[in-house]
């Protein structure tokens, strides 16, 4: 199973919280908004979702 992560870049204040709980480094801040750069190593954890302030942050399974 593949999961694929999507950040609302409208909805993205740069807080980096995501970047910082991610255990698997898949996310960067990258232009002042957080982007999956690290796709594959996505488990699925969904810490990211859940700590975005914004719900900025979706994950669906592939
Ligand atoms: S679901 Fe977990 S492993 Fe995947 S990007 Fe979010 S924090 Fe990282
Ligand atoms: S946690 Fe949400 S608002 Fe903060 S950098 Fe990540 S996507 Fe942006």
């Amino acid at each position: 199973m593949a999961y694929k992560i999507t950040v609302d870049k409208d909805k993205c204040d740069a807080c980096e919280s995501c970047v910082d709980i991610c255990p698997a480094e898949v996310l960067e801040m990258v232009d002042g908004k957080a982007e999956p750069v690290n796709m594959d190593e996505c488990m699925g954890c969904e810490s990211c979702v859940e700590t975005c302030p914004n719900e900025a942050i979706t994950l669906t399974d592939e």
